[in-house]
């Protein structure tokens, strides 16, 4: 198969809705993805993600810019001539054909030789898996049985892009992980540029070779997906990547220290004094005999070599009107009132966080520890959530 790169140029796609109103799904995305690699484009719902795999496929029209397959400008091509297979997450399998059938299906305008379509057919189904399930129509399939029917009958026509849209969303979790793992091998084995759209960090980070991460029509970063972990570009980016999620405390710079409340998390040398979000991450942190960061334990859950810590934030670190009004907010929730959930109100400012520690410290609910941050899990951000 012959692979090629993926140019995105000042990419941009602009809904206007019958009052008027513009959406901009799509903000002047500039991307190249290598030949033969696997992208997870990834992001919140919403973010844009599903319109630029359209663009790409031609099944949407970009506002402005241009799409590059190889050297071929592609922008104004329809999309059955630009040679994509595309994936969705609804199999959208023929329902009265058989497997074969349908894997058969996009070869059929193609007036190919009947015995090489079928040995074309059945070599595809075995690449996913289903070899021995020619004969079964779709209802007597499993959902990851259908999705790889829908992957074969995409890969068939040996496209030179593959392009995956929340492909794996209708699969339960143990089907997930072991198809995702699937279309990494096939992607390797067959070696086709793909892109994949998520919105599940997991999935993008154990699967793409690289990660685009979108917001709001606008690309925040690009890269290899542990060093985008280890060098986020700013706060959404270090937010949305990690689970557990990263630990944001507010806090400041003060000579050169950097503060929250009376503890010391460590030293930001060359930088002005300022008011700062700290991100750090939950395997961030060690337990230690002297520190100015001393903390109280409130729950304790070990699985396997690994505690986590659920600990009080240090005095100074949430806001006293914030912490009024989630006080409010969970004496309603123990009234049975409200469901509420204190993420949503405000994330940065919860009053725990979470530290992943080994399972030997053997740290018990109620316990005052003190703890010291490793410098290369902190990040530092300003108002605007930029990295400083
Ligand atoms: P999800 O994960 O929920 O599918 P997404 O990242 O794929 O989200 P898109 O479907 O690309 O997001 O949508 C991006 C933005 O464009 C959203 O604000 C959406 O409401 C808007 N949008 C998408 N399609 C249209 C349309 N046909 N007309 C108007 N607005 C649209």
């Amino acid at each position: 198969m012959e692979t090629i790169e993926i140019k995105l140029q000042n990419l941009t796609k602009v809904f206007q809705a019958k009052n008027k109103e513009e959406t901009i799904a799509v903000n002047d995305l500039d991307i190249t993805i290598p030949a033969g690699k696997l992208i997870g484009l990834l992001g919140p719902s919403g973010c844009g993600k599903s319109t630029t795999l359209y663009m790409i496929s031609g099944l949407l029209k970009p506002t402005e810019g241009r799409i590059f397959f190889g050297d071929t400008d592609v922008t104004d091509v329809a999309p059955e001539k630009r040679g994509i297979g595309l994936v969705f997450q609804n199999y959208a399998l023929y329902p009265h054909m058989t497997v074969k059938q349908n894997i058969l299906f996009p070869l059929e305008n193609l007036k190919m030789d009947k015995e090489k379509a079928l040995e074309r057919a059945q070599f595809y189904a075995d690449l996913v898996g289903i070899g021995h399930l020619m004969a079964r129509k779709p209802v007597q399939l499993s959902g990851g049985q259908q999705q790889r029917v829908a992957i074969a009958r995409a890969l068939v026509k040996e496209p030179r892009v593959l392009l995956l849209d929340e492909p794996l969303s209708n699969l339960d979790a143990r089907l997930r992980l072991q198809t995702r793992e699937e279309i990494k091998r096939i992607q390797k084995e067959t070696g086709i540029t793909t892109i994949f759209v998520t919105h599940d960090q997991e999935e993008a980070m154990s699967i793409s070779d690289e990660i685009v991460l979108m917001q709001e029509g606008i690309q925040q970063q690009k890269g290899a997906p542990q060093d985008v972990y280890d060098k986020p570009a700013n706060l959404f980016v270090a937010k949305f990547l990690g689970s557990p999620p990263i630990n944001l405390f507010e806090g400041r710079i003060e000579n050169e220290k950097i503060m929250v409340g009376k503890a010391q998390f460590g030293r930001a040398e060359g930088k002005k004094d300022q008011k700062v979000v700290i991100g750090v991450r939950p395997e961030g942190f060690n337990i230690v005999e002297r520190s100015s960061l001393k903390v109280t334990v409130d729950f304790v859950e070990t699985i396997g070599r690994d505690t986590t810590l659920i600990i009080q934030k240090p005095e100074g670190a949430v806001d006293p009107e914030v912490l009024k009004a989630q006080q409010e907010e969970s004496d309603e929730m123990i009234d049975g009132i409200e469901e509420g959930s204190i993420e949503e109100t405000a994330p940065e400012q919860k009053a725990t966080f979470r530290a992943i520690v080994d399972a030997d410290n053997r740290v018990k609910p109620g316990d005052v520890i003190k703890l010291s941050v490793k410098p290369h899990k902190m990040f530092l951000f300003n108002k605007d959530g930029e990295l400083i």
